[in-house]
């Protein structure tokens, strides 16, 4: 032990460079454990959750090499596609969406990654065929068979994928999926199993495109490479740790 204070767990970033370094940190930490896993790194991206942080930081980490952008709630993130509109950036939607607010997705989205029901499918791929474009969706999938978890349940997944079929303006990249959150690693790594196995019966049945996996966060992103994930949605270990309580975005989440 030392007496030096701990460097803290999510530092704050301010400048591009401490975005920089955060984001080279990030990177070195999924280079490893890919090794460690016997995977490339090229396979997993590193898609950068800017959820609460405003458009001034944001344009220092799009400065520092931030380009692949999360955001869970649609209308943050349209106003920030919007205000960010001359710089290069991909919008991912990953937070639950009401089927009203279908079209906002359609307006800026490059991607939408928490596709749960199939009323919703059936919104965007209408607002979609009007727009004559298509979009990148993960389906996202309850594996931690929390009450409060957004997603389906893995023994509807299947069938769900076989629905999604018909509805050409939706490209299904994968399946997208939050860990239970507790420090025990085993059930964090079993949540991540299902999902991975479920994605290997949509292959096995031709049901999935490329297949990818979508898990993984600042706390877990490690182990979600070393159970397969091939996008790590990774927010406070980028931008800082985040005031707003993550109950605001997981209803019934109580850390
Ligand atoms: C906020 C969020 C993340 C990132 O969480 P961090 O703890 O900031 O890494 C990942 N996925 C979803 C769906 C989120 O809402």
């Amino acid at each position: 032990m030392t007496d030096q204070p701990a460097r803290p767990q999510y530092p704050h970033a301010e400048s591009v460079e401490d975005f920089a370094l955060n984001i080279a940190d990030v990177r070195a930490r999924i280079a490893a454990a890919a090794e460690r896993a016997g995977r490339s790194a090229d396979e997993v991206r590193l898609l950068q959750v800017s959820k609460t942080v405003p458009e001034e930081r944001l344009l220092l980490a799009i400065q520092a090499g931030a380009t692949d952008l999360g955001e869970n709630k649609v209308q943050e993130a349209k106003r920030k596609a919007e205000n960010l509109a001359d710089q290069d950036v991909r919008w991912s939607v990953i937070g639950h969406l009401q089927t009203n607010k279908a079209k906002d997705v359609v307006a800026f989205a490059d991607e939408f990654q928490a596709l749960d029901s199939i009323r919703l499918a059936d919104a965007l791929d209408h607002r979609l065929q009007a727009a004559g474009r298509g979009l990148d969706v993960f389906v996202q999938v309850n594996t931690s068979a929390e009450e409060s978890k957004f997603g389906l349940e893995p023994a509807d997944t299947l069938a769900f994928l076989e629905e999604l079929r018909h509805r050409d303006s939706l490209r299904v990249q994968g399946l997208m999926t939050l860990a239970l959150f507790t420090s025990d690693t085993e059930r964090v790594r079993e949540c991540f199993r299902i999902l991975r196995d479920l994605r290997d019966q949509a292959r096995e049945r031709d049901l999935i495109g490329p297949g990818g996996l979508s898990m993984g966060m600042s706390g877990d992103f490690e182990a979600a490479i070393e159970e397969g994930a091939t996008v790590v949605r990774v927010g406070q270990a980028i931008f800082g740790a985040r005031s707003t309580p993550d109950s605001e975005y997981w209803p019934g989440f109580a850390g």
